[in-house]
């Protein structure tokens, strides 16, 4: 099998292709995806799945019932069984397969998900190729996943092994789906879990390749189940069916509080990514050109729909004036297009909704007193999609709402401070605590930072760079848990004790 991707770099054959790939979907109704088969209920009811580029439909998907859920969760209680028993060295060839059929229609996967969400082509197309890495990362570490520790003392050996907890439930939200849903099953499988998956209701299309992928590669029936519908109806059910052992999921911070509250019957174990409202600290020593260039992609690339997006800039105040400004001729330039085409830098939001909430910090920032530098209005003149320009807002202070807010799209709110201290004091007001990024070429000031700064990632003199066995998770309303890693089979596995006497040691005596 030929695992090299190929793209077409050329936006009318972008277009082309994307129709023939989406022709399914719009063709015929997308549903589930149950014990190895798509199910599409009797009398199922459907939502429209709209495209960001003009609001047309790409298609009707079954909005799920509670009913459908069950049904997937049986099929994944059923195939537990049988899964966990898989050899971790033949779980690797079946995880490796998943990969290279990933690989194989990376091409697909990346202008489908293009077109469903929203996002350029230039980084769906990393996306799927991480998806692929996700994969064969967790793919080799699957035959170790269950080896523990030997603890020797005198009279008593105790050792650890690792169980795979059971049918686990993932919930993936629609900035970057496909990465996102791999990022998260692969670890599960790994450690022999099955898995129930619900993807987001506004962009479903490329959790139906990964399903279908699954079933492709030589995973027996109901291992990878995924059901369709909305958070409340089906989400809701996925976190309160009794067989369902733990639930990940990535989303908002109150989608997290949701899921505490229903699964707390049936005691979930959950692990959390949730939204931030990220610093990138600029100190006057920081390297000019490279700041301005992290600062730059890590709030306007992927849309600003990105969790980890450095939404709050906080640069020092004997550069801002220089800095700002350098800043606001690069959001000026930016390229906002059409998903498709690879010229695009920035494309249209995921959904009418969405660019209404975005759009409504442009009045919000006024009111609150902020300037807008640059964009602060929508591209209507890119037609019918949900165009928004890329927005600097300045003279803001971190008590207003366009600095305490996830606004998740091309929105960024510079803030000036003056020291180090004043800098982790705003780098800390906030609710969220997910990821912070420092510049500076002061070694200690970054150390110093890297402790005071409340995020469970920092990257210094960087933009988000991932090494997948390093954890990946947030503090405070960011999060709960961490994964990458052995990290991620701490979630997905049981740590057993088992103490073993050495037969020396004296047994407590009662009632001779
Ligand atoms: P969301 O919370 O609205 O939805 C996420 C998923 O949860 C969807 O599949 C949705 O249907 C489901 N859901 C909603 N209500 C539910 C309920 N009551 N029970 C069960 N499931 C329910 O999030 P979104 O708008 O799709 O995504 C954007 C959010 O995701 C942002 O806050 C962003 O920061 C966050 N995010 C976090 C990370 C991270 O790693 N920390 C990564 C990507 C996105």
């Amino acid at each position: 099998m030929d695992t090299s991707p190929g793209f077409a770099q050329n936006f009318t054959q972008n277009k082309e292709k994307a129709g023939l790939f989406l022709r399914r979907f719009q063709d015929q109704v997308t549903g589930h995806i149950i014990n190895g088969e798509m199910v599409v209920p009797d009398k199922a009811e459907v939502f429209t799945n709209l495209s960001p580029t003009d609001n047309t439909s790409l298609g009707n998907v079954v909005a799920g019932k509670a009913a459908d859920m069950d049904q997937a969760c049986e099929a994944a209680a059923r195939a537990f069984v049988q899964w966990r028993e898989v050899p971790g060295a033949q779980r690797r060839e079946i995880l490796h397969t998943f990969a290279d059929h990933i690989t194989q229609r990376a091409e697909e996967i990346a202008l489908v998900e293009a077109s469903d969400c929203g996002q350029p082509i230039r980084f769906m197309q990393q996306a799927a190729i991480r998806g692929a890495d996700n994969f064969r990362f967790f793919a080799d570490k699957a035959p170790e996943a269950e080896n523990g520790q030997a603890l020797y003392q005198a009279e008593h050996t105790n050792f650890t092994m690792r169980t795979p907890v059971g049918p686990v439930g993932v919930i993936t939200p629609w900035n970057t789906p496909f990465m996102l849903a791999t990022w998260k099953i692969a670890p599960a499988l790994a450690a022999g879990c099955t898995v129930v998956h619900k993807p987001a209701e506004l962009s479903p299309l490329s959790a139906c390749l990964l399903a279908e992928i699954a079933r492709d590669s030589g995973m027996p029936d109901g291992v990878w189940n995924m059901v369709n519908g909305f958070g409340e109806v089906v989400g809701k059910r996925l976190t309160e069916h009794p067989a369902i052992q733990a639930v990940a999921l990535v989303g908002e911070s109150s989608t997290g509080s949701h899921i505490m509250r229903q699964g707390a019957d049936t005691l979930k174990r959950v692990h959390f990514e949730l939204g931030g409202k990220n610093p990138i600290i600029v100190f006057d020593d920081a390297d000019f050109k490279r700041a301005l260039d992290a600062v730059v992609f890590m709030i306007y690339s992927l849309n600003g729909q990105r969790c980890t997006s450095s939404s709050r800039l906080l640069v020092q105040s004997n550069i801002a004036e220089d800095f700002i400004q350098a800043v606001k001729a690069r959001v000026e330039k930016l390229r906002v297009g059409h998903p498709l085409d690879p010229a695009t830098e920035v494309g249209p939001l995921v959904h009418t909704g969405h660019l209404e909430k975005v759009c409504s910090y442009f009045d919000i920032a006024r009111q609150d007193g902020a300037k807008t530098l640059v964009g602060g209005t929508k591209r209507k003149d890119l037609g019918p999609g949900n165009y928004v320009a890329p927005t600097l807002f300045v003279d803001a202070d971190n008590h207003m709402r366009i600095a305490r807010e996830e606004i998740f799209g091309p929105v960024l709110t510079a803030i000036t401070f003056d020291d180090e201290d004043e800098a982790v004091k705003l780098a800390n007001d906030t609710v969220y605590g997910l990821a912070g990024y420092i510049w500076t070429e002061n070694t200690g000031r970054a150390m110093r930072m890297a402790r005071d700064v409340e995020a469970g990632m920092l990257w210094v003199n960087s933009e988000n760079n991932r090494n997948l066995p390093s954890p990946f998770g947030g503090m405070k309303m960011s999060g709960i848990g961490r994964d990458g890693g052995d990290y991620s089979f701490d979630f997905y596995m049981e740590t057993k004790n088992v103490c073993v006497a050495h037969g020396t040691h004296k047994v407590p005596v009662l009632g001779t």
